[in-house]
């Protein structure tokens, strides 16, 4: 990616579907995470401006995060949802989800779209991280 090195992308995995109609940018999506699953700070970043940039791409890594965790707890715990909650996760990110989580994901989508850039990137950023724990901890499971 930076022209002096490279890692792998990662596969979304299949039973990941698309919400119908929607531009996701499936191999900016992958390059992403596999630079995140790969610990790559300088590809995280750069590729992380490029979904901040790309509103469909952005909200379904925040969807794939809901996903993950929902599989893994069982449900997406307040402080991943409620602004209000407080805790760790990023405001952008819990009003997305909360978003998801009241009016479905078409909602989730058309809220990602309206964010600015920066919101978007620090949501997308959010996003990252906890799907990159959930995989991490399916991998050691
Ligand atoms: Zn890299």
């Amino acid at each position: 990616m930076n022209g002096d090195h490279e890692h792998g992308g990662f596969v979304i995995p299949l039973d990941y579907v698309d919400p119908a109609g929607r531009a996701v940018d499936h191999q900016l999506l992958g390059d992403f995470v596999g630079a995140a699953v790969a610990g790559c700070p300088s590809c995280r970043d750069a590729l992380l401006t490029f979904v901040a940039e790309d509103p469909p791409t952005a909200a379904r890594l925040v969807e794939l995060a809901c996903i993950a965790t929902r599989e893994a707890l069982g449900g997406l715990p307040a402080t991943m949802t409620e602004e209000a909650a407080g805790g760790p996760v990023g405001l952008e990110f819990r009003r997305l989800a909360g978003v998801g989580v009241a009016g479905g994901n078409d909602a989730m989508f058309d809220a990602c779209g309206r964010l600015d850039s920066e919101q978007r990137r620090a949501a997308a950023d959010t996003a990252a991280g906890i799907l990159i724990a959930q995989l991490r901890s399916d991998l050691t499971r």
